[in-house]
């Protein structure tokens, strides 16, 4: 080049600058955490606008997350050193498949105006399909059937690729049918689902290979963030777009690490990255091994956890970091989740008075219904927080809904709670019962419930709505009058049973009911801590009302996996125990497999951490209403001893790593023996040794293929008092 480098380009190493300034020709940066993918896609783009070699319309850049997408854009704004004019491509494949399909509807029978149904709208839909069939949607819930469209279209498949009369492609082989039926209908309401949004374009381009040259010409550029989890149809749609005709160019680069697929139950393959050098020969692979992220501790841990993994493609990663001040992985105990939410609370409050800012803190769960204890220990200390990725806990719609029933209970007026749950789950009180109650209460200047009631008594109503109302006033003049003398935690499970809310979500088979019924426990756990229904009720309006600005300082909460891409200085990982996190369904359903994409989670979130990294995990948890003991994560025992310390326990057992692999050393660990001197803890805690102790006992080597949550253990906090 000869002239001066420009200063974006001054920071780099070598391999990176390489992948930056190969921009003809595919390209595949395949590298661990921290090591600069996204930083080398966003130079790239920089620098091919730096230089002139295209427009920013005429690139094509795929995020993971559209706050990615919009990060990216400011980035690469810094870079160039000046506002980029737009950058109508960067964005993930849903909002590009958008756009590309607004343009092209035509081609595939809609209108450019036609509406994307949400889950909600493709489960009522494919209802009504499955009745007109003549099927039973109880033996063929809707449910089950959306989300085996949903799977097709995640690998691409359409009603055509679906074998004739294969008996496992729903109700007896109905399946293919049943699909066609179902593309028919979404054309005739010009509307598509978000599987569409891939398999539409890959469609348009497929049949009309003119328009797809004359994308060809417009993508000079292509880019993808977090290649490791695209599915198929996300595969498909690049190949197309990229694979141009003999003699050009095929600039494509996707960045990647085979150790962060964790989108596998999601239909991602990680293949692709395998399929890439085949699809793309010539491709030129670049290894970034240089970890600019995080201490050497904390690369240490992450690398010696996903050596575990079989899977995988293996890779180097080291840092020049070396700060005599860098701390190992802190491993901490607490006794159940209400004090490990105290125990990290305390640390973050330790962390602010030394003058860290809450920005630079995340929480990070595996399960979503973790955070609720954080949430609620942070407003009782007035720390910031924010959740990502997804409503906070009492925002979520089952809580919600649940909290609505509860409300009602304790308060017959809120009509607002009344309308929530009239209906939920589906009782026949439709829209127009709900109006005619409306009506009747706004007329008399009485709430709903009190209308109902009356209106039970006239014939105003339909028989079977009427019925309908008197089982719900009866069940609710039951509540209320339990809420005086019975236990409320009690009490709001019997709400939720008795009122068939939790059988709702039982039978529901989408992807996140089981996530909801977890949700709905952690709730009532919740409960537990307050005097009363109405003390609940009160703390719970005022956690609604907790500030959510954008611009605070505030700790973030999220799930490991809306964690991707992104960094902190200090990451605090709670939960790791057996059956939470190895979570026990995914090794229920998918094995080994599925134990190997739990252990990239655990890498993924240790390495989202730059300088301190803690890791948690409690000895007892409440599931199913009862305590129980848990164990510890087998991941905690895949943590090299050389970069790991265990914060309370080492001084009552002289220092960890005694019983080598096979026998956890977390396995004699008294964490209480400083916080707590009441025997009625010690003793707890004796007993929880024992009894984890005989747990281990199944267990020899590594030769760990199910644990669950402990039988035996205390029952609860009435060891405390005894
Ligand atoms: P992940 O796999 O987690 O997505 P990544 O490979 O995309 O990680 P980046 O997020 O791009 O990594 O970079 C990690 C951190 O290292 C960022 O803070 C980035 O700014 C910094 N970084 C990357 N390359 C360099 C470099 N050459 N010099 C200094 N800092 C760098
Ligand atoms: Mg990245």
């Amino acid at each position: 080049d000869g002239g001066k480098r420009p200063d974006y380009l001054a920071g780099l190493n070598p391999e990176q600058t390489e992948a930056v300034e190969t921009l003809e020709g595919p390209v595949l940066v395949l590298a661990g955490a921290g090591t600069g993918k996204t930083r080398v896609l966003t130079t790239r783009i920089a620098h091919i606008l730096n230089t002139g070699r295209a427009f920013p319309s005429q690139i094509l850049a795929v995020t993971f997350t559209n706050k990615a997408a919009r990060e990216m854009k400011e980035r690469i704004a810094l870079l160039v050193g000046g506002a980029v004019e737009g950058m109508p491509w960067l964005g993930t494949f849903h909002s590009i498949g958008v756009k590309l399909l607004r343009r092209h509807a035509e081609l595939v029978g809609l209108s450019s105006d036609f509406t994307i149904l949400d889950t909600d709208d493709v489960v009522r839909l494919i209802k009504q399909l499955i009745q007109a069939e003549g099927l039973d949607d109880k033996r063929w819930p809707a449910k089950q059937f959306a989300g085996m469209i949903d799977t097709w279209k995640n690998k691409g498949l359409g009603p055509a690729d679906i074998p004739e009369g294969d008996a496992r492609a729903f109700a007896n082989g109905r399946g293919r049918d049943l699909y066609f039926a179902y593309q028919a209908r979404l054309s005739t309401l010009n509307a598509c689902d978000f599987g569409d949004l891939l398999m539409h374009p890959i469609a348009i381009f497929r049949k009309n290979p003119d328009l797809l040259k004359e994308y060809h010409g417009r993508f000079r550029y292509i880019l993808v963030d977090e290649y490791q989890d695209t599915n198929t149809a996300q595969y498909m749609w690049l190949r197309l777009l990229a694979q141009r005709s003999k003699g050009e160019p095929q600039n494509v680069c996707c960045v990647g690490d085979d150790d962060q697929s964790i989108y596998g139950w999601r239909g991602a393959e990680v293949d692709n990255i395998l399929r890439f050098e085949k699809d793309f020969p010539g491709a030129k692979v670049i290894k970034l091994e240089r970890n600019y992220r995080s201490t050497e501790h904390i690369l240490g841990a992450a690398a010696h956890l996903i050596a575990h993994n079989e899977g995988r493609l293996g890779k180097t990663l080291f840092t020049d970091r070396a700060d005599p001040d860098d701390v190992k992985v802190q491993v901490h105990a607490s006794w159940d989740s209400e004090e490990e939410a105290r125990a990290i609370g305390e640390e973050i409050e330790q962390l602010q008075r030394n003058k860290h800012l809450l920005n630079d803190m995340a929480i990070l769960v595996r399960a979503s219904f973790q955070m609720r204890e954080f949430e609620d220990r942070f407003v009782t200390l007035g720390l910031n927080y924010r959740v990502i990725g997804g409503p906070r806990f009492y925002e979520r719609l089952e809580i919600r809904d649940a909290m609505a029933y509860f409300r009602l209970v304790a308060q017959p007026a809120d009509d607002l709670a009344f309308e929530r749950i009239i209906n939920t789950p589906k009782r026949g009180l439709g829209d127009t019962t709900v109006r005619a109650l409306h009506d009747y209460a706004r007329a008399r200047d009485i709430p709903m419930l009190a209308a109902a009631a009356d209106m039970i008594e006239t014939d105003e109503l339909k028989p079977k709505a009427r019925k309908a109302l008197f089982d719900v006033i009866q069940s609710f003049r039951r509540w209320q009058e339990l809420l005086e003398n019975t236990p409320h935690t009690e009490l709001a499970e019997q709400i939720l049973e008795e009122s068939g809310y939790t059988d709702m979500w039982k039978n529901d088979k989408s992807a996140e009911a089981p996530g909801r019924l977890e949700n709905l426990k952690e709730l009532i756990r919740s409960m537990e801590s307050f005097e009363s229904m109405r003390g609940f009720l009160e703390h719970v309006s005022l956690v609604m009302d907790a500030e959510t600005n954008e611009n605070l300082d505030a700790v973030s909460i999220m799930t490991l996996h809306s964690a991707k891409g992104l960094e902190f200085e200090t990451v605090f990982l709670p939960g790791w125990e057996e059956g939470l996190f190895p979570h026990q369904r995914s090794l229920d359903e998918s094995g080994r497999a599925g134990l190997e994409e739990e252990r990239r989670l655990a890498y993924v979130g240790i390495t989202r951490a730059k300088r301190r990294c803690h890791i948690w995990f409690v000895s007892n948890r409440r599931i199913h209403g009862l305590w129980q003991s848990t164990l510890p994560s087998r991941f905690l025992d895949e943590l090299p001893e050389t970069h790991v310390e265990v914060a309370e326990m080492e001084q009552s057992y002289g220092g960890y790593g005694r019983g080598g692999y096979g026998q956890s050393r977390f396995d004699k660990a008294e964490p209480f023996a400083n916080s707590y001197s009441t025997p009625g803890w010690k003793r707890a805690q004796a007993n929880k040794t024992d009894a984890t102790r005989d747990n281990w006992g199944t267990r020899s080597g590594h030769a760990v293929e199910r644990i669950g949550y402990g039988e035996s253990g205390p029952k609860g906090r009435t060891i405390d008092g005894e």
